[in-house]
């Protein structure tokens, strides 16, 4: 019934660790069931750039509360891809900069910044179609939603993709990348609030030995099923 007042849609939540292919999934996903897309790992991103903007630390936790009280974040779906907008101004290629990387995760594990961009991505998915990527989207943000995935790769797959994607001028070693990958899986996997863990009620798919098509392939047929079942 849910399925037809909602015009046959569904929620899809996808979490899983860095590199673990989430975003380029996530947006083809959306692109062939006709979704929106919505990429929660690029609205910490952008906080974490209004606060190195602004000289605070990702320690700092009374002051990122007071910032991100203040930030205006809105994410643009387009063809291209997903335009994220920090009070107006276009950082979309900005908040993939290494100064913000390294620093997202402590900067996300602060309680008031989770719960105002919570609010936000909750908000987002009032209407359903969407298909949404992060941490915490399954067990948290969208508990409800009818379909939900746990990508994973080993941290070796992972950081190999990390480095294809590196500019030739801005190549890091692939152990450095590995290592980096480790931390930032520790610190979301161990942080007090929303860690990342699988919901009980998600579908485990670790991509390491598929290419993205068949991934893409395996949730919407995974889709269609909770489609038939939702009406
Ligand atoms: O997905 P992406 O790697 O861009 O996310 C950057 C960081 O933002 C993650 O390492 C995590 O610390 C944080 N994040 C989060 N909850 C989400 C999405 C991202 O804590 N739902």
């Amino acid at each position: 019934m849910q399925g037809e007042r909602d015009g046959g849609r569904i929620n899809v939540a996808i979490d899983g660790p860095a590199g673990a292919g989430k975003s380029t999934v996530a947006r083809m996903v959306a692109g062939r069931l006709g979704y929106i897309y919505i990429d929660t790992g690029a609205m910490y991103r952008a906080v974490t750039l209004a606060a190195n903007r602004s000289n605070i630390g990702p320690d700092e936790g009374d002051k990122l509360s007071k910032l991100v009280a203040g930030l205006e974040i809105r994410l643009k779906p387009g063809p291209e891809g997903q335009t994220v907008l920090l009070n107006g101004e276009d950082v979309t290629a900005e908040i993939r900069s290494r100064e913000v990387t390294l620093r997202v995760s402590e900067v996300a594990s602060h309680e008031p910044v989770r719960r105002r961009l919570v609010e936000l991505q909750r908000h987002y998915a009032v209407e359903k179609g969407i298909v949404m990527d992060g941490r915490d989207i399954g067990t948290h943000v969208l508990p409800g939603a009818e379909l939900k995935i746990f990508l994973t790769a080993s941290a070796r797959v992972r950081a190999l993709r990390r480095f294809e994607e590196l500019p030739d001028d801005q190549k890091i070693p692939i152990e450095q990348l590995e290592q980096e990958i480790a931390d930032r899986d520790r610190s979301d996997e161990q942080r007090e609030h929303s860690p990342l863990v699988r919901a009980s009620d998600a579908i485990l798919l670790d991509s390491s030995g598929l290419t993205i098509e068949q991934v893409v392939q395996r949730i919407l047929d995974f889709s269609r099923t909770k489609l038939a079942e939702a009406k």
